[in-house]
C-alpha cells in the first residue's frame, strides 16, 4: 500500500520528477526544495525491512536497490571510534547529563557515552537492534517511534538523531517532538545525507543515498535541514560534513557500486585483501553527509 503525500516542510503540493529508483518516484518541491520520495510506503510496511538481516547482509542489495549494512556488528570498533569524535563534539556545547539516542540500532553510541559519563537512554524500531542493545549493554533501549514512546516534556539534555531523520515519515513532527521532549536550552545533534552536496550532484542516481529509496523517504539538504530546525524553534550551532572511519578492505570492495567496471574494482579489492591491507584503517569524509547541531531555544 502506497501513500500520496504533501510536503512536509512546506505544506505544499507542487511537485517536479527528479528520479524514478527501483519503482519509486523520488521529487522536489517547487515551493521549498525538500525532495522527497512521493508517493511512499506506509510506516508498517516501511520498518519492514528492520530485521537483523538489514545489519548484516551481503551486498547489501539483496535484490533490492542499497539498503541496510553489510555487517554493522563487525565494524563496531570503527563505529565507536566515529561517535567518540561526534560525542566530542557534543561535549563542546553541552554538559554531562541525560541523553537520549532516537534510533540507536544496537546500542554503539550509548554504550560509548555511558562509559564517558552520560546517563543515556535509546529508542529503535527494529526489535533485532534494541534487543541486542539490551542483551549485549544492558542498556535502557524502547522500542518504538519517539511520537509513540511518549517520553515526559524537557525529559533530556542532549539528543541525537544519526542516519534516522531520512527514515522517518513525518521529519518536521519528529523534530518538533525533539523539541518538546529536550529541555530549554538543550542540544540536537543530527546527521543525515546531503542531498545538495557535490556528490549528489555528481552522482545523481548512483548516490547510495538516493539508492536507499526502500529506506529513505526524505533528503535534505543543508538549506532544507536548517530551515526545518528554525521552523520548529531551534537555533543553528553548527553545520559541518560528518565524516566515518572504515576499513580498508570493505571502503574498496564498495567501490563497484559506483563504478561502470565492475571487474577492475574487484581485482582492486583482492589486491588490497592479499596484501593483507584490508584492516588498515582509514577516515572518509565524501562531504556527502551533514551533521548539524543546533540549541532549542527556551
Ligand atoms: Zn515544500
Amino acid at each position: 500500500m502506497l501513500e500520496k503525500v504533501r510536503c512536509n516542510l512546506c505544506g505544499a503540493d507542487d511537485t517536479a520528477p527528479v528520479m524514478e529508483i527501483d519503482g519509486f518516484h523520488i521529487v522536489r518541491c517547487r515551493q521549498c526544495g525538500l525532495i522527497y520520495v512521493n508517493p511512499r510506503y506506509l510506516e508498517d510496511a516501511l520498518h519492514e525491512i528492520y530485521t537483523e538481516l538489514y545489519y548484516d547482509h551481503d551486498g547489501l542489495t539483496n535484490g533490492l536497490e542499497f539498503y541496510g549494512y553489510d555487517d554493522y556488528l563487525r565494524d563496531e570498533e570503527n563505529i565507536k571510534i566515529t561517535f567518540a569524535k561526534r560525542l566530542k563534539t557534543i561535549e563542546r556545547y553541552a554538559h554531562q547529563g541525560r541523553l537520549l539516542d532516537v534510533g540507536c540500532a544496537t546500542g554503539f553510541f550509548l554504550d560509548l557515552a555511558r562509559s564517558g559519563g552520560w546517563d543515556v537512554v535509546g529508542t529503535e524500531v527494529s526489535e533485532f537492534g534494541a534487543r541486542y542493545a539490551r542483551e549485549r549493554f544492558r542498556l535502557d533501549v524502547r522500542l518504538g517511534t519517539l511520537k509513540d514512546l511518549h517520553f515526559d516534556d524537557q525529559a533530556f539534555d542532549v539528543v541525537t538523531v544519526w542516519d534516522v531523520i531520512e527514515h522517518v515519515l513525518d521529519p518536521m513532527g519528529e523534530l518538533q517532538e525533539i523539541g518538546r521532549i529536550l529541555r530549554d536550552g538543550g542540544l540536537l545533534s543530527i546527521i543525515t545525507p546531503d542531498a545538495g552536496s557535490l556528490v549528489a550532484r555528481l552522482l545523481g542516481r548512483r548516490w547510495e543515498e538516493f539508492r536507499r529509496v526502500r529506506e529513505h523517504v526524505y533528503f535534505f539538504s543543508k538549506r532544507s535541514l536548517t530551515e526545518m530546525l528554525r521552523k520548529v524553534g531551534f537555533e543553528i550551532l553548527k553545520t559541518e560534513s560528518a565524516d566515518k572511519v572504515f576499513y580498508l578492505g570493505p571502503a574498496v570492495r564498495r567501490l563497484k557500486y559506483y563504478t561502470w567496471d565492475g571487474a577492475l574494482t574487484n581485482t582492486a579489492a583482492r589486491c588490497v585483501y592479499r596484501l593483507g591491507l584490508d584492516k588498515i584503517r582509514i577516515n572518509i569524509n565524501p562531504f556527502s553527509k551533514i551533521a548539524v547541531y543546533a540549541r532549542k531555544q527556551g
